[in-house]
């Protein structure tokens, strides 16, 4: 029954991102889902809900897809699992290596599958102190972060994360990582900043933090190409290419955290493609297999690579991996995912779709007194709310109003997610959206909004 599934779901699991002592209690809120079909899920107490953040941002091509639950029963028959180490492979672990490397930008070499973000992340940190090892740089190791970033929440990762919440009481970050400004031009210093303005200011910030600690002293740099957890935020004007050179001015490499935006999500297939980036490690997960299975990518660039290669005939054998490093069963979920992708025209579709729905939110709620910024990138979009418009005032924290609007969304049969720093409603709807269904995300947020905020 669903009392003795709650009942054994608070008395045996705890879960992620979970206030644990109210779960635990029973004072805090429980779903159990149990379908999906398209943008919909469905749960044990009979709602149908449009989910609007297609999970966490992952499932891009829709639930319910029979395509790819077939190739995935396929492959456990078949072979269910076997190693990778010692250049052991699967046909699934290998084609979709090769259907990564001919989707990456052109200067992309090599990749390594893991199974989530947060371990493809802790992979490139890896291969970026290895690399400055074998170039005899011992010393270059600091990385740098944006405040507001997300990159997983491991030791290393919830350190390179910007969020206080992922450092608070875990004694992070790790001395290593060291946060420079969020491109956030909304939420820019000083009002009268143009977005090139603000652009230029990011850039000094970095090129003063970059002197102050030393360049010799910094691998590299890693950004979500637009920002994700950290308030769901595109670049300003310019931002990239300016952050790109100087990083190249000073020998850092960059690391362009695809997990959201890798394969498709801003309506291109790689973020890096979209914003001229030209990064020297990519890491994707969730698009990789629209989490139909947990698979990750670390995508090295050619610069790197050539250096990493003499490294195992220096030191021996790579020391590192995991024992579901390119599970067959992930790798088989991904080949399917990118096939339909590409058969369904998903990314063209998030590029069309993401700005009908960033416009549709523009018409309905742009104007209303408490709300900031909508702002969009392909399937991306967030409604920003503040207490008084003209002067930039925000909410006081403590008054939830943006759990508050999600939570009323909810009662209308919409899913959006309270993005976990500022008053920011979230949308990353699954990539098949269509335009009824971009319609229906915007009248609930509407009445939503109304309704908390009047
Ligand atoms: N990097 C980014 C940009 C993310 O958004 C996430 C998760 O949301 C991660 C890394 C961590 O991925 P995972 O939760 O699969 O470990």
């Amino acid at each position: 029954t669903n009392d003795q599934l709650g009942k054994w779901d608070r008395e045996s699991f705890f879960h992620p991102s979970t206030h644990l002592g109210q779960f635990a209690r029973g004072e805090a809120p429980q779903r159990i889902v149990t379908g999906g079909e398209g943008v919909y899920i469905t749960d044990r107490d009979g709602n149908r809900l449009l989910d609007g953040f297609a999970g966490l941002y992952c499932v891009n091509v829709g639930y319910g897809r029979q395509e790819i639950a077939e190739a995935i029963a396929a492959q456990a028959r078949e072979l269910s699992y076997y190693h990778a180490y010692a250049g052991h492979g699967s046909e699934a672990s290998i084609t979709l290596a090769k259907m990564v490397m001919d989707r990456a930008p052109d200067h992309m070499a090599r990749v390594y599958f893991g199974l989530g973000g947060s371990d493809a992340n802790e992979t490139n940190i890896k291969l970026v102190w290895y690399y400055n090892n074998i170039l005899g740089r011992p010393e270059k190791k600091k990385i740098i972060s944006r405040w507001r970033g997300y990159h997983g929440s491991g030791l290393m990762t919830g350190s390179l994360t910007g969020l206080e919440l992922f450092h608070k009481k875990f004694d992070l970050p790790l001395a290593q990582v060291i946060h420079t400004e969020a491109p956030y031009y909304f939420r820019r210093p000083d009002t009268a900043m143009t977005e090139a303005d603000f652009t230029a200011h990011c850039v000094a910030e970095l090129e003063a933090l970059i002197e102050s600690e030393g360049p010799e002293t910094i691998a590299a740099f890693i950004g979500e190409p637009v920002l994700g957890t950290g308030g769901i935020v595109p670049p300003p004007e310019g931002y990239w290419p300016a952050i790109q050179a100087v990083l190249d001015k000073h020998d850092i490499l960059l690391i362009a955290d695809e997990v959201v935006t890798g394969f498709g999500r801003l309506g291109s297939m790689f973020g890096s493609d979209h914003y001229g980036i030209k990064p020297d490690l990519i890491t994707s997960a969730k698009g990789l297999t629209s989490a139909y299975a947990p698979l990750s990518a670390t995508i090295v660039g050619q610069r790197m690579w050539d250096v990493l290669m003499q490294g195992t005939d220096e030191y021996g054998v790579l020391g590192h991996g995991w024992t579901y490093s390119a599970h067959p069963i992930g790798a088989a979920a991904g080949i399917a995912n990118l096939k339909l992708i590409d058969e369904l025209g998903l990314v063209q579709n998030a590029a069309d779709t993401g700005a009908y729905l960033a416009q549709t939110m523009r018409d309905a709620l742009g104007a209303h007194a408490n709300v900031g910024e909508v702002r969009g990138e392909g399937m991306l979009c967030a409604v920003e709310l503040v207490a008084d418009r003209d002067s930039r005032r925000f909410f006081d924290a403590s008054e939830g109003k943006g759990a508050k609007v999600v939570a009323a969304m909810l009662e209308r049969g919409v899913i959006a997610r309270a993005m976990p720093q500022g008053d920011i409603l979230g949308f990353a709807p699954p990539l098949c959206l269509t335009r009824a269904e971009a319609d229906e995300i915007v009248s609930v947020t509407a009445d939503a909004v109304e309704a908390v905020l009047g």
